[in-house]
């Protein structure tokens, strides 16, 4: 099976979230199970020639954009373990330092940089002699792909019976620009209907991905459902809902050689499961690093997040004084908005012996703090997966969460009376219910027999990469299947 993975951020070429680390990840493991696979992004001014040991294509690619031919380079790079990635090189489109846009506003030719990258994605592919099975785009950049494929390739050899499935990452961007940008796109207005790209008056490129891909998929089972009510639909739940039965949902895996706690280089002392001193080695020395006391027999709790209202601070901050009554202590690491800051490090101010708040970027005490506390916070409004769980169950450390996209697909409860589930989730969006569920874990944590099966419960699932890649070649073979059929009904 021959799959294109089309994606405008990639790991480790250029990362703007989680969605780089996606676009790393799953080639690799898809080249582990006997994919051949080869991934297409465009080349911004961070993607170094020399630090990537990149090559320059002898082929050139034309594609129209605004009615114009315009040309570009195509640079030939790898993956760590081999998998081919395609470079587009248009240094005037995004030889710039950032890939979409600064903290003052989005580049204001984005539609024009990204209608050319769909555009030109089809004559990579022909030019580097890749005839895809399948074609896997992701998000509203290469949203337009599905669309082109079948606007100007439907005849096309390279392209008879490709597949087609786009993967939403967070449905809250789209990617929407004015009506007036139609002409760049090469499309008559006889798509710029609402069963087509428009959208409220104007473009929509992940709705064009939506419409036209074979299949639909999103980073967990829960979120697809979620994304099809108004809560949650941002506006296309009615696309989203008329294809139901496209649908899936497939939970994004974490990397197991980077993370490891058995070989992390990070950790005060490596520890695997059942290795209860190990892990107990681990938070006394984050206690100590970050200068609160060791009390003994108090669960530490966790978070580590993007300090947003949408990661459930929020109810966080409602909660911290009567969680603190509760004699826990607690470790924050994140960087968001300014109230949060504020909020947060005032408490650290005032429970200096119980709370700790470092707000910053740092990947180092992130993983000590994934390997020295109990229980990890993730009490989130939405969350289309959620990484931080599957990285604290990894750790040995127990995921309280809000039950939620990813997070509910990924955390059971824990239930005193069959001993079964990995952690504790609570449904409403609310203290209350944030607080009830913080309660029943610091109650768990005094049974020590039963707190030591939890944690090595959650050890011992596989959230590898290598379970989600055998879910995608699912996917891929129904993408194929749909692909075929629509040729015979052509053909007949
Ligand atoms: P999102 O992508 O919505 O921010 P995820 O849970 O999917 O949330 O992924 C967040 C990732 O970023 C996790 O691996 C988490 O550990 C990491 N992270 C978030 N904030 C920080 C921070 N301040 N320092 C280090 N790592 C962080």
């Amino acid at each position: 099976m021959k799959v294109a993975l089309i994606s405008p951020e990639v790991v480790p070429f250029a990362k703007t979230g989680g969605l780089a680390d996606v676009s790393g990840a799953l080639p690799k493991a898809l080249a582990r199970i006997g994919v051949e696979v080869a991934v297409v992004m465009p080349r911004y001014r961070a993607v170094d020639e020399k630090k990537f040991g990149l090559v320059r294509h002898a082929r050139k690619v034309t594609a129209k954009v605004d009615g114009r031919e315009v040309e570009s380079g195509i640079f030939e790079g790898s993956l760590p373990g081999g998998v081919k990635v395609y470079f587009l090189d248009n240094p005037a489109y995004y030889g710039r330092d950032q890939l979409y846009g600064t903290p003052q506003g989005d580049y204001p030719d984005n539609a024009e940089r990204f209608t050319y990258f769909c555009k030109a994605v089809p004559e990579v592919l022909k030019a580097v002699g890749f005839k895809p099975d399948v074609m896997h785009v992701n998000d509203w950049q290469s949203g337009l792909v599905p669309l082109y494929l079948k606007e100007f390739y439907g005849a096309d050899p390279d392209f008879t019976g490709t597949g087609t499935v786009i993967t939403v990452h967070n449905l809250g961007y789209q990617g929407v620009f004015w009506a007036e940008d139609m002409h760049l796109t090469g499309l008559g207005w006889e798509h710029f209907t609402p069963d087509g790209i428009e959208f409220y008056g104007k473009i929509n490129c992940l709705k064009a991905g939506l419409v036209h891909s074979d299949i639909i998929n999103t980073v967990s089972k829960t979120y697809g459902k979620e994304i099809q009510t108004p809560e949650y639909g941002c506006g296309l739940e009615g696309v989203l809902t008329a294809r139901d039965a496209d649908l899936y949902g497939i939970v994004n895996g974490i990397d197991y050689d980077e993370w490891d706690p058995e070989k992390d280089k990070n950790l005060a002392q490596n520890f695997g499961a059942g290795d209860v001193k190990g892990k107990l080695a681990n938070k006394k020395a984050l206690l100590k690093e970050l200068g609160l006391p060791a009390t003994g027999n108090r669960p530490l709790f966790g978070i580590i997040s993007r300090l947003a209202d949408q990661k459930g601070l929020d109810i966080l901050s409602e909660s911290m004084d009567e969680m603190l009554g509760l004699g826990v202590q607690f470790v924050m690491l994140g960087t968001g908005e300014e109230k949060y800051h504020k909020l947060f490090t005032e408490l650290a101010k005032t429970n200096p012996r119980q709370v700790s708040v470092n707000i910053g970027f740092d990947a180092k005490l992130a993983t000590r703090i994934y390997a020295g506390t109990d229980v990890f916070l993730m009490p989130s409004r939405y969350e289309p997966c959620g990484l931080g769980q599957l990285i604290s169950l990894r750790y040995g450390t127990v995921p309280l969460v809000r039950k939620t996209g990813g997070l509910a697909d990924t955390v059971k409860n824990y239930s005193v009376r069959t001993g079964k589930g990995n952690g504790f989730v609570f449904t409403d969006y609310s203290s209350r219910a944030l607080m009830k569920a913080v309660k029943a874990a610091v109650a768990a944590y005094e049974d020590k027999a039963a707190w030591k099966g939890l944690v090595e419960r959650g050890m011992n699932e596989d959230n590898s990469w290598e379970r989600s890649a055998r879910e995608y070649v699912k996917l891929y073979r129904k993408a194929m299947d749909k692909a075929a059929a629509k040729e015979e009904d052509a053909a007949a």
